[in-house]
């Protein structure tokens, strides 16, 4: 993308209510824009962030085998109390308007129940299991506070997967397999070394649900954890019994912040018994479907990245989630504008994302920016540069840069991250 022409705004100015770092910095780069407490826009660069994240939880929910669709953000109220959570005292998110004609809806915290509703309509039988499905979708969330910027949305984008199978077993093998699908996950948007899976309080029919935490300060959760072993346990769940029940020790455990970037959950056959979702069995008999269902918290995720990778001139963004790889800054004349334009060219060719920086403003205002925005790469073309056909190339966060002729240029940029 071209500065010049495209929608984008780095600013000084950040809402004075505004606490969180995701929330300060984001805001500033130009990623994201505050509408009110909660409720967060996404502008251009934030969206690629989005969609990058997103195209990765992609991948790995598509390899288990589960198929996108999307379910509707209006919910009915029947539905819901088939279960008992249309209840407020029991879920004390919802948000809820009526029809015109009075009738109640409600908007989507979460989609166990319609879901299960959905696919009552077209599992029969045991030919028809087990299937899995996954949407990402706006959530909203009446959350009591909003401090901590896109981590705590009262909106916020979540991928949610819902898996119906035959029997427990059944159910158990595919919460195996997602659970190493979210580690992948974590680690490829570099979240990797900071991110543990958490013992919480249990599910229907189990005795813990999992939840996976990275280590921030800025997190609102604590968590007890195993650096060794690679596991950690929630306050929920902290307690002697359940130590020893999973051979942890009290002394090996460190007390630290921790954000939910994920949580999956064991139903059993407990929603397919109370809104009477059966299948008939090879035997012919009539059993409940199973139910798991598994959360990343998509948009949450992206401010605990921001909270990871910034330093004092700003975002540093891991290269698989960057917006872009290369931060392309032209100073000067005719010539150094030819020779930018055509660099742009055969990176864009490529596949290279570039944001290309041809604004007329002064050199400290782009390279001030290419710093903010986080992206990988700096290049700049200046006249010395232009003459001796060289490119200055910078990784976000080494010292200086160095001069290379393009071949070497491209082989930079797309060898491993500085
Ligand atoms: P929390 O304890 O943080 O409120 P939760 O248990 O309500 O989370 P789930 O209902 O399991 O969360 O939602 C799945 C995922 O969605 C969470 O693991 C988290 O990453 C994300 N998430 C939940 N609530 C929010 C929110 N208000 N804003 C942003 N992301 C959220
Ligand atoms: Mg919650």
């Amino acid at each position: 993308m071209r500065l010049s022409q495209t929608f984008n705004k780095t600013t000084k100015t950040i809402p004075g209510d505004e606490q969180a770092a995701n929330a300060k910095l984001l805001i500033q780069a130009g990623y994201i824009y505050k509408e009110m407490a909660g409720v967060y826009a996404y502008l251009p660069l934030g969206l690629k962030v989005i969609e990058n994240i997103k195209q990765i939880v992609r991948e790995e929910m598509n390899g288990l085998g589960a198929s996108e669709l999307l379910m509707t953000s209006l919910q009915a109220k029947d539905v819901w109390e088939l279960t008992g959570r249309w209840d407020d005292d029991k879920v004390d998110v919802w948000f809820k308007s009526q029809l015109k004609n009075g009738t109640e809806v409600g908007f989507g915290w979460s989609h166990e129940e319609p879901l299960m509703m959905m696919i009552s309509k077209y599992v029969k039988s045991y030919r028809d299991l087990p299937v899995s499905v996954y949407q990402f979708q706006t959530k909203l969330r009446n959350e009591l506070r909003a401090k901590s910027g896109i981590m705590r949305g009262r909106e916020f984008l979540m991928k949610d997967m819902y898996a119906f199978s035959r029997t427990q077993a059944e159910l158990d093998e595919f919460y195996e397999r997602t659970k190493q699908a979210y580690l992948n996950v974590y680690k490829k948007v570099g979240l990797g070394p900071y991110t543990y899976l958490t013992f919480a309080s249990g599910g229907a029919f189990t005795q813990f649900s999992h939840e996976f935490q990275t280590v921030t300060d800025s997190g609102e959760d604590t968590i007890y954890l195993d650096q060794n072993k690679g596991l950690a346990v929630n306050e929920e769940v902290y307690s002697d019994e359940v130590l020893s029940q999973l051979g942890l020790k009290k002394e090996e455990l460190k007390e630290v912040r921790a954000s939910e970037v994920g949580n999956i959950f064991n139903f059993g056959s407990a929603k397919g018994e109370q809104m009477d979702v059966y299948f008939t069995d090879e035997s012919g008999q009539r059993k409940p479907v199973f139910l798991s269902s598994y959360g990343i918290g998509v948009s949450r995720l992206m401010g605990v990245i921001a909270e990871h990778f910034y330093d004092e001139k700003g975002l540093i963004w891991p290269k698989e989630i960057a917006p872009a790889q290369v931060y392309l800054i032209s100073i000067g004349d005719d010539a150094v504008i030819k020779q930018a334009d055509e660099l742009y060219n055969v990176l864009t060719e490529s596949g290279v994302a570039v944001i290309y920086d041809d604004r007329d403003v002064r050199p400290g205002e782009k390279f001030a920016d290419a710093d903010l925005m986080g992206i990988p790469w700096r290049v700049v073309i200046n006249s010395e540069t232009a003459t001796n056909g060289k490119y200055e190339i910078k990784g976000r966060t080494e010292a200086s840069p160095v001069n290379l002729a393009k071949d070497s240029l491209l082989e930079k940029i797309s060898g491993p991250e500085k």
